[in-house]
């Protein structure tokens, strides 16, 4: 059973907040403003989610947001361990934020997420940037109030990155991003142990949060407009595992699918050991489930896959794969891929090519191997050059390229539903959704149609998105 946070506890915590609010208003009376906070996020949907939260709070506590750093009164960054170029990011944002505190001392400067929650990532920081006010782990997002508190009132740098297995903070407020979208945590942390992977380290073992909760929140969303909820999870598939009363993914996917207003489920991530025939299932009878599938397969060779912990084989997972394919023939497949784990060779890759062709999947994400301290991938030895894991690299996008404009060409010339998500980032005259596989479709449109679902006819196809014109709204 999950371990909750208290209800004494979170009361204690909403004393802070009030403290820090009666800070803010004394604020707002001088400056004729409200205090202005940046949030920035990186790395997964997560910690997206988690940085909602972060800023459901610091609205409470009074604050305002803002689009830049250089005007803001605190910068909060959540950050990510799961690559070093998220990491490096992060120390090239402190470099900028020293040069704005030698100007503006009484800037509060905040990092949180699961860079911060490794030690000696804590640790380096507090020494080598000591700038930063206030450092959090993943575990203390709920003492943010209190935490923020003691840099306000005294004045000076607070760290709480305390080891935990974690525990599960219900009803903190947050300030979503999306009106029409959005995620829904189920669990948190992961027992996996993947021999190259942070996370177990940073988010702790798995801990599913009670359906009642869960759904609760849905209708919430619901009752504000929100009609397609993203199930969030290190590895769905575990979910229920430790409740209480029998609930696993199917069982929950079923409920979400018997809300009304809720009209598009999707999910995130399947973990292929544990995807199997139940859930495939499931997707066929639940209408509202969308037929797209993250199924993250990560190298194509069996050694590999052994020495990652993986814990299937290429064959399975390409049996899973059929199987999925058989029961939804529209199915949208998405995977993970990591180029150049230490020990593998050019030979080894030629199977991650191999899957790759077998299974065509309509997107992939590709990454080179990050070594990461304390994990088991981390004391291996490459076999692979940089040039020759970059010259890999470069192929996998190659084979991958043609798979999805060749995918992508297949939605050419049909009608699709279209949740229209806003403008299109390149074009303000532009409106830009997805269909139920997941694909972006950019096509013309007045902005009120935000949020709405449209029938679009496809017109082009290219290699990351799609084209079209409006058929009739709905
Ligand atoms: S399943 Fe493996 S890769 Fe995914 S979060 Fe857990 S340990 Fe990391």
């Amino acid at each position: 059973m999950a371990n909750y946070i208290s209800e004494e506890e979170k009361e204690r915590q909403a004393g802070f907040l009030s403290r820090i609010k009666k800070i803010n208003d004394d604020f707002c009376k001088e400056n004729g403003r409200k205090p202005l906070c940046n949030t920035e996020t990186y790395g997964c949907q997560q910690n997206e989610n988690d940085t909602e939260r972060i800023r459901g709070i610091l609205c409470e506590a009074g604050y305002d947001f803002c689009e830049r750093a250089e005007d803001a009164d605190l910068v909060i960054y959540n950050t990510c361990a799961v690559r070093e170029n998220a990491e490096d990011k992060v120390y090239g944002r402190l470099g900028i934020l020293r040069h704005i505190k030698e100007s503006r001392p009484e800037l509060v400067i905040g990092l949180c997420g699961c860079m911060v929650q490794q030690e000696h990532m804590a640790e380096k920081i507090r020494k080598v940037h000591n700038h930063v006010d206030l450092i959090f782990g993943t575990h203390a997002l709920y003492k943010l109030p209190e935490l923020l508190c003691e840099v306000l009132e005294k004045n000076q740098s607070v760290t709480s990155v305390e080891n935990s297995d974690g525990s599960i903070c219900e009803d903190l407020p947050i300030l979503r991003d999306s009106h029409n979208k959005a995620w829904v945590s189920i669990m948190y942390g992961c027992n996996n142990f993947c021999s190259y992977c942070i996370v177990p380290y940073v988010r702790g073992r798995e801990r599913s949060r009670e359906p009642e909760k869960i759904l609760s929140e849905i209708k919430d969303l619901v009752k504000s407009g929100v009609s397609e909820i993203c199930l969030l999870g290190q590895n769905v598939n575990s979910y229920g595992k430790d409740l209480a009363e029998t609930c696993d993914f199917s069982d929950l996917l079923h409920m979400v699918n018997e809300l009304d207003g809720v009209k598009r489920i999707r999910f995130m991530t399947s973990h292929p050991k544990d995807f199997g025939d139940k859930l495939i299932k499931t997707m066929t009878e639940c209408e509202k489930v969308c037929h797209q599938l993250h199924l993250p397969f990560q190298a194509g060779n069996n050694r590999v896959l052994s020495e990652m912990n993986r814990k299937y084989t290429k064959e399975e997972y390409l049996e899973k794969v059929e199987r999925v394919k058989r029961a939804i023939p529209d199915i949208a497949l998405s995977t993970d891929v990591i180029v150049g784990f230490p020990t593998e060779t050019n030979e080894d890759f030629e199977d991650t090519l191999d899957v790759l062709r077998k299974v065509e999947f309509d997107t992939i994400f590709s990454f080179i191997y990050s070594r990461r301290e304390g994990t088991p991938a981390a004391k291996m030895d490459f076999v692979l050059t940089n040039e020759e894991i970059h010259k890999n690299f470069d192929r996998l996008l190659e084979v991958q390229n043609e798979i999805s404009k060749r995918k992508n060409d297949t939605y050419v010339g049909k009608t699709y539903s279209v949740l229209v998500d806003g403008t299109s980032k390149n074009n303000e005259q532009v409106l830009s959704g997805r269909t139920d596989t997941g694909k972006i479709v950019n096509f013309k449109g007045d902005k009120s149609l935000t949020g709405k679902y449209v029938d679009v006819k496809i017109t082009e196809a290219h290699t990351w998105s799609l084209n079209g014109e409006l058929a009739k709204t709905e």
